[in-house]
């Protein structure tokens, strides 16, 4: 069922059980106020005809008269004057005794003063009265026709009332239902027109107060982050496709040249050498994208084992030495451990591995004298790992972009590369809780920073 159903119905219900309660009150409490009224008429307009009896002496055939000939006689109130041994002194009509009294009615009037019952549709008093010092009996007994009549205009009123009332009280919930989820149904229009290709489609946030402007509110923010997420894979696509799009004409270029015509052997040779540069730089591109896929994934499907970090570093050092026999890589304590566990991690020893390998690699290209030296220090909480150069340094408006995926700094003609390696190091230092800071000074050097939770603190 619709929300805007449900809320019209269970409005319309409170309303019209509310209306309901007010409408059965006010009949019964009219109805309990008629019959109240009513038996004291009877008694009033009996104890008048008493004492006219009594006081007066009117002679009883006179009233009977004055009784019989009433215009609304079938409705009149209809009275007997017994005394206390049930003889009767007085009746207004006996050849049309309504109430019969008994012995019995007689005692109990006697015993309790006052007595009030209905027969039939008749309401019947019975009372004792007092004159010159005797008590009488007297009973009284007559159909309220103008009460019940009031009563039942009054149920019918109340009835149409009760019905219009619950009539108006669901049109104007559905409109009221209606009104309120409109702009739910707005967003449900416009989000059915937003797909990968028109992200940037927003929905109206309204005034930015009620809880349909929040639920509003919160989806634009998905979407921005969605939007951003899609720019940055297709952008990062469209980045890689360059990246290898590169060597390979290179490569296109340099075959097509050396088979125009016959060459020496030397030219071949320096035309290999050029392929084989390449071919490296294309296969380190993909082993960087590849590690960039594998730190992308989520934590729980990496193996993490404790590992030393200066082992994972020496390690690291071995193969940038391994590539380029040329670089110098200095590792040294800063200050003496105590514990192993205060240069240990839970890590994944691979993914640390290629993040360290980059962070030396880019210290030593990016350095003239191609060397780089990583200390290793601990606090009570991290292992540091600083990575410094006394290189060209980096551009100040670069600082900011160096960890976007492919981005190359101004100082590009130093060296080569293909911007993976910083983004790179950023997921896997992030994947193990850590983080990773840069400080450089143009011509002066570089120095990164990389802080990991050590054991101890765990
Ligand atoms: P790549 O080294 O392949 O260009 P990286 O992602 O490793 O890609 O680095 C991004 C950029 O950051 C580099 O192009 C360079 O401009 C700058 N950079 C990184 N490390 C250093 C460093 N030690 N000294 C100077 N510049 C650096």
């Amino acid at each position: 069922m619709q929300i805007k159903i449900k809320l019209t119905l269970l409005y319309t219900l409170l309303v019209a059980a509310l209306l309901s309660a007010f409408a059965l009150t006010v009949y019964f409490t009219s109805a309990e106020t008629r019959e109240d009224e009513y038996f004291k008429r009877l008694k009033q307009q009996a104890s008048t005809k008493a004492s006219l009896l009594l006081d007066t002496k009117i002679e009883p055939h006179v009233l009977q008269l004055i009784y019989k000939k009433s215009p609304n006689a079938l409705f009149q109130e209809e009275m007997a004057i017994y005394d206390t041994a049930f003889n009767l002194l007085y009746h207004d009509a006996v050849e049309v005794d309504k109430v019969k009294e008994t012995k019995g009615m007689i005692d109990s009037i006697v015993a309790m003063k006052e007595i009030h019952f209905y027969l039939n549709n008749l309401q019947v008093v019975g009372f004792l009265y007092n004159h010159d010092n005797k008590h009488y009996v007297i009973t009284a007994a007559a159909n309220d026709e103008y009460g019940y009549a009031k009563l039942n205009a009054l149920r019918n009123t109340l009835i149409i009332v009760l019905a219009v009332s619950i009539i108006i009280t669901f049109f104007a919930g559905r409109f009221l239902a209606r009104q309120s989820l409109q702009p739910v149904t707005v967003i449900v229009d416009k989000v059915k027109n937003i797909t990968a290709t028109n992200l940037d489609l927003r929905i109206n946030e309204g005034n930015r107060k009620d809880e349909i402007a929040s639920l509003a509110i919160t989806f634009n923010e998905m979407l921005n982050r969605l939007e951003n997420s899609f720019d940055s894979q297709k952008q990062f696509v469209s980045n890689i496709s360059h990246e290898i799009r590169t060597p390979l004409t290179a490569m296109l270029a340099e075959l097509q040249l050396t088979s125009k015509k016959e060459r020496s052997i030397e030219e071949y040779k320096k035309a290999n050498e050029h392929i084989i540069s390449d071919i490296k730089n294309l296969v380190r591109l993909s082993n960087s994208l590849l590690d960039f896929a594998k730190a992308s994934y989520d934590q729980t499907e990496i193996s993490f084992k404790e590992i030393r970090i200066d082992e994972v570093l020496l390690d690291a050092r071995n193969d940038v030495l391994h590539n380029q026999p040329a670089y110098k890589v200095k590792i040294m304590f800063e200050k003496e451990t105590e514990s192993d566990r205060s240069v240990s991690v839970e890590g994944n020893e691979y993914l640390l591995k290629t993040a360290f390998i980059n962070l030396m690699e880019n210290g030593c290209k990016f350095s003239s004298g191609n060397e780089v030296t990583v200390s290793i220090s601990f606090d009570d909480k991290n292992v540091i790992i600083n990575f410094s150069d006394n290189g060209i340094g980096i551009n100040e408006e670069d600082l900011a972009n160096i960890f976007t995926p492919f981005y190359r700094g101004k100082n590009k003609m130093f060296a080569g590369g293909n911007g993976i390696g910083l983004p790179l190091t950023l997921k896997i230092i992030t994947l193990h809780n850590g983080k990773i800071s840069v400080s450089s000074q143009k011509n002066e050097g570089t120095t990164f920073t990389i802080q990991l939770p050590h054991l101890q603190s765990l």
